[in-house]
């Protein structure tokens, strides 16, 4: 993942990004390159108390290396407890949105504030606590069941490992294991099914009880038992928290609060499923076109 030129700083980030449940965000990036560390500025103060009000504000980001902007004057703000779908063809910028969330990477234009706070003002450690992340491949270590549902969150107890777990439908898969908590999973979590692997992370989630929650909706099929349990403890997940998802799912756009449509790092479009069909433009036409599948 990443061999960098001082391992002991490289690594001691790595563990961190790890506990953040940022692991998999960070490796789709690549991220935690030498040349664009992000560090606490010098008078950072930990993020304000706060509900996880999140606003991007004429945010530009461009790849070093790479003459287009990936993010180019995009705004938009998702209310407390609210769900905000991205959507919009491959390369419009939604991940690349996602990912600066945690600051995996620094904005080079506008601002995103959280609770009032520009995030670059604010502690990585403390913004990152706020947030988990959970992508389409579950990050699974090779340790025991109750080991995975605790990284990041090491003083929890049996009960509230278990209570994560059964809230993210997975206590009875996990009781059923031969060693049922104490079970381990093997590198990458070999012995479970794509939806286990899953509910494990959304019981880790679930735990950290962060008040921000960065989504990547699966796009490869799971089987139905698995979808549905899966939903079920999304929904379960995002209740009560902002959330920020990359939509792929007709379901999720049609539920969310509000839909940002991007297309080439800036949003073309904003409002409710409902609003945008009426609109006809470019969501409606990713509807009809089916690229959210066609399950509702
Ligand atoms: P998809 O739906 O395919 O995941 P997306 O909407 O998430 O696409 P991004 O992955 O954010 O889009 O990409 C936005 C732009 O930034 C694209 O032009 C992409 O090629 C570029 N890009 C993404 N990641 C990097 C990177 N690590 N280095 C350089 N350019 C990148």
């Amino acid at each position: 993942l990443l061999i960098a030129s001082r391992p002991a700083r490289a690594l001691g980030s790595l563990n961190a990004a790890l506990q953040e449940g940022l692991a998999g965000l960070s490796r789709v990036f690549g991220v935690m390159d030498e040349r664009r560390r992000i560090l606490d500025a010098p008078d950072a103060a930990p993020l304000p108390a706060g509900r996880g009000r999140i606003a991007f504000e004429h945010v530009g980001f461009t790849y070093e290396g790479v003459p287009d902007a990936a993010l180019a004057g995009l705004s938009f703000t998702a209310e407390p407890g609210q769900t905000v779908a991205l959507v919009g063809p491959s390369g419009a910028g939604k991940s690349t949105a996602i990912a600066l969330v945690p600051r995996l990477y620094d904005v080079t234009e506008g601002r995103v504030v959280i609770d009032g706070a520009d995030i670059r003002g604010v502690t990585l450690a403390s913004l990152r606590d706020a947030i988990a992340y959970v992508g389409q491949d579950a990050v699974i270590f090779d340790d025991t069941a109750r080991a995975n549902i605790a990284a990041g969150h090491e003083g929890a107890t049996q009960a509230e490992v278990e209570a994560a777990a059964r809230a993210a439908a997975a206590h009875d898969f996990i009781a059923a294991l031969p060693q049922g908590y104490d079970t381990r999973l093997g590198s990458g979590g070999s012995r479970l099914s794509g939806g286990q692997r899953q509910r494990i992370a959304l019981a880790r989630a679930l735990l950290r009880n962060p008040r921000i929650l960065l989504l990547d909706e699966a796009t490869s099929a799971l089987d139905a038992e698995n979808e549905a349990l899966v939903q079920q403890a999304l929904a379960r997940l995002r209740s009560g928290r902002t959330t920020l998802v990359i939509a792929h799912r007709l379901a999720t756009v049609r539920d969310a609060d509000r839909i940002v449509v991007m297309e080439g790092g800036r949003a073309v479009e904003q409002g409710r499923h409902g609003e945008l069909m009426v609109a006809d433009g470019l969501y409606a036409r990713l509807v009809k076109t089916q690229a959210f599948g066609t399950e509702g």
